[in-house]
Order: structure tokens, then C-alpha cells, then sequence
């Protein structure tokens, strides 16, 4: 089946090399048309982003119009090269080791490359093969600890830019408000990056909403839309001046404010970040979708909502039966940022508004977000006055458009959102 060959080893794998020279200061800058590299592209590079596609699955399968090289990751040896187009299947044999069909192929990390540019992968989902989707790259696959498979897209950063910013927009955005979105994107994934590489953590980024929708390579017009935004600001990055060093951060983003920001408090340690203390005022998001700036109100009897905090917090049955449920505390703008659960006996519990909504609503469709009246009718809990889709912090991605909509640039709508701002070049 497979035809072995020589080896031709790989490229060594370039060190995460990061150059943060301030470009030009966002007030001044048109990030439609940046600067020139001060240096040539390829002497300053930075290392593939690893974007984690499964963290544990029992097989994958996957093909590649013109075929696939198969490579040991450790070494770089070449181990088999397929030409046709048919789908394989990879698993863990005992001992770690990965095969491919029928072979094992005796490598532990398999790396997965298809010269004509992006294989096809699809992952088991529900006891099926779900949905092919084109990865460019590599796929790099290692077994788990369990006997099933951990995958990696080992991608150019500015290549999933591009595909995180056509999944992160609605197609219909204008190009303004793309290309805020593209640098937003790249920061985020630079951000964690740079976390990754300090912790010695698998993977930089998972492929989903917990970091970053990436659908790997999208062959329609938001995903040619996207991949053209990112070429416009291509490595540049939002950075905030920490004592004269520009730093990256993680430049958070949600669909809709509301009316005004978050404070960064609700994921803890960005909490004292400059451009993400919140409060910034948006009327811009108005735009939006209806039920998504102005929701309707919510209502969830005492003993649903305590049945939802206990499946997700079990450790919350130990104050119940529950009794009330108030704001603790209003951060940036008067959004709440802390809900005191009021159990039997005077016994409190208190958790993050955020964490509190998920509780009640894990997918966000009515409870949309944390900027919400909150009363109690008899044993009823009522949730009025709600503003905004999503958590809120940082760029409002509906005000991006609103703001791109009335003229201003990728720069300036960064600005806004993350206060204090520049925009720099990374590499
Ligand atoms: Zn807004």
C-alpha cells in the first residue's frame, strides 16, 4: 500500500522569536495599508501555531487531493507516502505507536503532510465519522495515555489568522471590521503562544470557542475575505505599554456588549490589565441582530435553578435547599460580576456572574449575557432589562461593525475597545 522512500529531512522547526518594535501609534495608523517589514520576512520568523483538534479520540481518518507524506515527528524520517486519494484510518497500537491501516508504522508522534497544501481530516463524533474539514499544514498525532489519539494542526499563525477571523465574523462584515477582527485574532493566539512555550503546555490553542473558532482551510468568500484581512495587517498585534515594553495580551472579544464592557475580573488574572479594565461605553452594537442588545426577560424557578447549579457546581448542594439569589457585585459599567447564592440555615455560596449564566444557560440562547436585572417573584427568578450577547469583555464585535460601518479604521476600532492600545509589529 504505502511506497518507502528515502528520507528527506524536514526544515528544522524555528524558535518562537517575537520582536516587539513599536510600528506606529493607533491614532495615527491605517491598519488597512501597514508599514513595510522593518526586517526581510524570513530572517525573522516565528514557529507554527499548534491548534489542538482532539484532545482524546478513538481514530481518525484522512485523505489529500495529490496525496500524503507520513513522517515521524520526533525525527523528521520520512515513513510512507501515500498517492492515492483514498481515506486512512490511524489508531494506537500497543506500546504508543501509530497505525496507519494496517501498518504500524513504529513512530510515536505521526505527522501527517500533504504536498499539495491542506489534508482532510474527520474525527469520530457520536459513534460517527463527522464532517471532512481541510486542515493546511500538518496534523501531528500522538496516542493518549487511554489508547486514543491526540491531534495537532501544526499551521502558519498568519494562515489561521485568516481562518479564525472568517469563523469569528458574521460574512457579511465589512472589511474594516475583518481586519480588527484579524489582528484581535493574531494577538490572542501570539498571547497564548508566548503562555504555552512559558508553561510547556501540548498545544497553544484548541480549535473551538474556549479559545478560538478555527475551521481550518474555508474554501468561500468569508473565508477568502478573512485570509485577505489577515495579509493586510499580517504580523501585527495590539500591544499596551508595561514600564516602555510593549506587551501582548489576551485580547478578548464577544459578540455584543450591551451598552458597555466588562471588567477583565471575570477571568481573574487580566483583571488588571489596562486595555482590559472595562467600562467602555458602546452604543455602537445596536445593530445587532434583534435579542441580542436588548433581550427578553428570563424567568427560572428557585428549584430549576438549583437542579442547573448543582449539575454544574456539585458542590453548591451543600447550602440547599435554595432560598434567593442576588448580585454580590457590579464591576465596570454596573454589570454584576459576583452572584451570592442564599441556601437554608444562612448558608451563602458565591460565584462568578459568568459562571452563574453558563449555570443557568450553558449555550447563552436566553440568558445572553451577564448584564441583567436580577429579582426574585415568590420562588421565581427573574432576569430583566438583559443587554448583550457573550461575556462582554474586551472588543465588541458588533460594535467593531457599527464602527466600521461609520468610517473608522481596524486601528482606531482597536483603540477604543482596548484602551491604550498601539499597534506593533510582532515579526
Ligand atoms: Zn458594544
Amino acid at each position: 500500500m504505502y511506497t518507502l522512500r528515502p528520507t528527506a529531512r524536514p526544515r528544522a522547526g524555528l524558535g518562537l522569536l517575537i520582536l516587539l518594535a513599536p510600528c506606529f501609534a493607533v491614532g495615527g495608523c491605517d491598519a488597512s495599508s501597514p508599514a513595510p517589514p522593518a526586517v526581510p520576512a524570513d530572517s525573522l520568523s516565528i514557529r507554527d501555531i499548534r491548534v489542538r483538534l482532539a484532545a482524546d479520540v478513538p481514530r481518525l481518518r484522512f485523505r489529500a487531493t495529490g496525496g500524503v507524506h507520513l513522517l515521524d515527528g520526533e525525527t523528521g524520517k520520512t515513513l510512507a507516502e501515500i498517492a492515492d486519494e483514498e481515506w486512512y484510518e490511524v489508531a494506537a497500537a500497543d506500546g504508543g505507536s501509530l497505525t496507519v491501516g494496517e501498518a504500524d508504522l513504529g513512530a510515536k508522534l505521526l505527522h501527517i503532510a500533504s504536498p499539495a497544501g491542506s489534508a482532510e481530516l474527520s474525527l469520530p463524533r457520536d459513534g460517527q465519522w463527522g464532517l471532512p474539514r481541510l486542515y493546511p499544514g500538518r496534523l501531528a498525532v500522538r496516542a493518549t495515555p487511554s489508547g486514543g489519539l491526540f491531534v495537532l494542526n501544526l499551521v502558519d499563525l498568519e494562515t489561521y489568522v485568516g481562518s479564525v477571523t472568517a469563523s469569528e465574523v458574521a460574512p457579511r462584515f465589512a472589511d474594516e471590521a475583518y481586519r480588527a477582527q484579524a489582528v484581535a485574532a493574531r494577538t490572542y493566539a501570539l498571547y497564548a503562544m508566548l503562555e504555552a512555550e512559558a508553561s510547556g503546555a501540548t498545544h497553544d490553542v484548541s480549535g473551538g470557542e474556549a479559545s478560538q473558532v478555527y475551521s481550518g482551510y474555508r474554501d468561500d468568500a468569508p473565508g477568502r475575505r478573512g485570509r485577505e484581512a489577515a495579509e493586510a495587517t499580517r504580523a501585527i498585534v495590539a500591544t499596551w505599554d508595561d514600564n516602555g515594553r510593549q506587551r501582548v495580551f489576551p485580547t478578548y472579544y464577544s459578540a455584543v456588549c450591551g451598552g458597555v464592557s466588562q471588567s477583565g475580573a471575570i477571568f481573574g488574572k487580566a483583571s488588571d490589565l489596562p486595555p482590559l479594565r472595562g467600562g467602555v461605553e458602546c452604543d455602537y452594537c445596536s445593530i445587532a441582530p434583534t435579542k441580542s442588545y436588548r433581550w427578553d426577560t428570563v424567568t427560572i424557578s428557585l428549584p430549576e435553578a438549583q437542579q442547573r447549579l448543582v449539575g454544574r457546581y456539585s458542590e453548591i448542594a451543600s447550602i440547599c435547599p435554595l432560598m434567593g439569589v442576588e448580585v454580590a457585585e457590579t464591576g465596570a459599567g454596573g454589570r454584576p460580576v459576583r452572584i451570592r447564592l442564599l441556601g437554608a440555615g444562612g448558608r451563602t455560596h458565591d460565584l462568578s456572574a459568568e459562571n452563574f449564566r453558563l449555570a443557568m444557560d450553558s449555550r447563552g440562547r436566553e440568558v445572553k449575557s451577564t448584564m441583567f436585572d436580577l429579582r426574585m417573584k415568590g420562588s421565581t427568578l427573574i432576569f430583566e432589562n438583559g443587554r448583550g450577547f457573550g461575556h462582554g469583555l474586551g472588543l465588541c464585535q458588533w460594535g467593531m461593525e457599527g464602527q466600521a460601518r461609520a468610517g473608522r479604521h481596524a486601528g482606531e476600532i482597536l483603540a477604543y475597545y482596548y484602551p491604550g492600545v498601539r499597534l506593533t509589529r510582532a515579526y
